[in-house]
């Protein structure tokens, strides 16, 4: 990859810039909502549409000069209304936050009720977090997963719904192994009387390409974030039907949002084309088949998973079950010691503070992107409890760091 351009003005962030590709070359990247984007997507999004002014959508915009703009706006829209047979979608937001704020101004009022997953059982700050403008603007509760089996508890979820009267339900999460079955929530919000928003960020790609159940056609909105699975850039998304459209359009901007981000509304168009070619289910059904590899080879080790398995991309060890004294920060810590990835994550009935953590979250989108198959992911997965089991040996360490470095060294990213 070439910044000569930048090396010439900014040396100081051209080191930086080619140390990050680097980087990704050299480690095995397992943070579940990460992903690696086409050549091709990170040409669209570096290039002149940066400059452009666009406020409006394609059509009726509130600047002269934007017909190449209305292109490729509309191919992108196009493009995701096929990739997920939405009636309607946006493609404006900034990233899936920006999303999910999106249909909250559609259709609530501040004061209004979220019923939505706690963030320590796997849901997202935009969620309704007290920290986030969700939880400030609106009145929040939350529903958690079983604590035995790890699975959504749809009866509890439709008695909190009944007995809240939330405006609006969320159902979609940032780790949640399973399949989510959008029905059941939907019964929820019917019961109630709610929205229901299902917000699928992580899971775009999955549900592009028919590896998890849509929930477009069930829940009234669904918001997503194009930098994930579906690997077409930073950036966000909403879907609903043409009931709503209006309403969401006008939420965006003038809403929340001014000019969009031209640059990267090409990314998504340039990103949704390459998911919308047959090799993108192959790809989608690998990273499937890749976490569940990683789920046996985790289990063959001794460690428990939350909800025991994956239907998903993602697996969620809980550390607890074996190995009582090592946090889900420590395990993180020593895993970058040898070039592996992921992050610390909470699991239901966490008993540390957040940044510690009980688990580890680790998917297997970038790895996929990168080319592993079931064989190489098992030797991931055999190398990570390795690390964990001599988390204090630097010989032990020092061994997998290189077989890290082997397995990058077999799967190019970037050449
Ligand atoms: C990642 C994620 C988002 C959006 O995150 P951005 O960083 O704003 O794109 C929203 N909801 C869920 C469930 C997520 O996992």
């Amino acid at each position: 990859m070439e910044y000569d351009h930048i090396r010439a003005v900014d040396p100081d962030v051209a080191d930086a810039l080619e140390a990050e590709v680097e980087r990704e070359r050299d480690t095995l990247e397992m943070i579940a909502s990460e992903n690696f984007v086409s050549e091709a997507v990170l040409e669209a999004q570096g290039s002149t549409l940066t400059n452009k002014y666009a406020e409006g959508y394609p059509g009726e915009r509130y600047y002269g000069g934007c017909e190449h703009i209305d292109t490729v706006e509309s191919l992108a829209i196009e493009r995701a209304k096929e990739l997920w047979g939405a009636e309607h979608v946006n493609v404006q937001p900034h990233s899936g936050s920006q999303a999910n704020m999106g249909v909250y101004l559609a259709v609530l009022e501040p004061g209004d009720k979220i019923l939505s997953l706690d963030l320590t059982h796997g849901g997202h700050l935009s969620h309704g977090h007290k920290v986030n403008f969700a939880g400030k603007l609106y009145e929040v509760e939350q529903y958690k997963v079983d604590p035995e089996t790890g699975y959504l508890d749809y009866d509890e979820i439709y008695e909190h719904a009944v007995e809240f009267e939330p405006d609006i339900i969320v159902s979609g999460y940032s780790a949640y192994p399973r399949q989510v079955e959008w029905e059941r929530i939907q019964e929820a919000a019917d019961a109630a009387d709610a929205y229901h928003l299902a917000d699928i960020a992580h899971i775009t790609g999955l549900v592009a390409a028919g590896e998890h159940p849509s929930p477009v056609g069930v829940a009234d909105f669904v918001t997503g974030s194009t930098h994930k699975t579906i690997r077409s850039g930073r950036g966000g998304i909403i879907m609903c039907d043409e009931e709503y459209a209006d309403a969401v359009d006008s939420a965006v901007i003038p809403g929340m949002q001014g000019g969009p981000l031209m640059h990267n509304i090409a990314g998504k168009a340039v990103g949704f084309k390459e998911a919308l070619d047959p090799e993108f289910e192959e790809y989608a059904a690998q990273t499937v088949e890749n976490a569940k590899v990683l789920a046996e080879t985790f289990q063959n080790h001794g460690f428990g998973l939350v909800s025991g398995g994956t239907d998903t991309h993602l697996v969620l060890v809980d550390l607890r079950e074996s190995h009582e004294d090592v946090t889900g920060k420590d395990a993180e810590e020593a895993l970058e010691d040898v070039g592996i990835v992921l992050n610390a994550n909470t699991v239901p009935g966490e008993t540390r503070s957040p940044f510690v953590a009980s688990g580890i979250r680790a998917g297997t989108p970038a790895l996929t992107t990168r080319g592993f198959d079931a064989d190489d992911i098992e030797r991931v997965g055999d190398l990570i409890a390795r690390t964990i089991n001599h988390i204090d040996d630097d010989d032990v360490k020092a061994e997998v760091a290189e077989e890290v470095q082997a397995l990058c060294d077999e799967n190019p990213l970037y050449e």
